[in-house]
């Protein structure tokens, strides 16, 4: 997986239509951080864009689906791209929640 940043925030599913409070990882920071987690209100102190993408994902029975490794059965949620709103370096809370498979 990588060096990641993680921010915890309600997010609405952009499949299935859930909110729900979700870790949002993002790659994007990661020549500055390592492993930091952030929430809403927060300020992540670097000079970077106005948006951080970011990677969640949904584990509501519509989008996550049963899967099975060596024997034993597990859930895969189903990921979706969230883009975050960034105000002066501040998480706001908007974000944008795009339908697309970020993997
Ligand atoms: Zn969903």
């Amino acid at each position: 997986m990588g060096f990641y940043c993680t921010v915890t925030l309600p997010v609405r599913c952009p499949f299935c239509g859930t909110e729900d409070e979700r870790e949002c990882q993002t790659k994007e920071l990661q020549d500055i951080f390592l492993f930091e987690h952030w929430r809403v209100g927060d300020n992540i102190l670097a000079e970077i864009p106005h948006e951080l993408r970011c990677i969640a994902g949904c584990a509501q029975p519509p989008c996550a689906t049963l899967d099975t490794f060596n024997g034993k059965s597990f859930t895969r949620d189903r990921y979706f791209t969230v883009v975050l709103k960034l105000d002066n370096g501040v998480i706001t809370g908007e974000y944008e929640a795009l339908a697309e498979d970020p993997t």
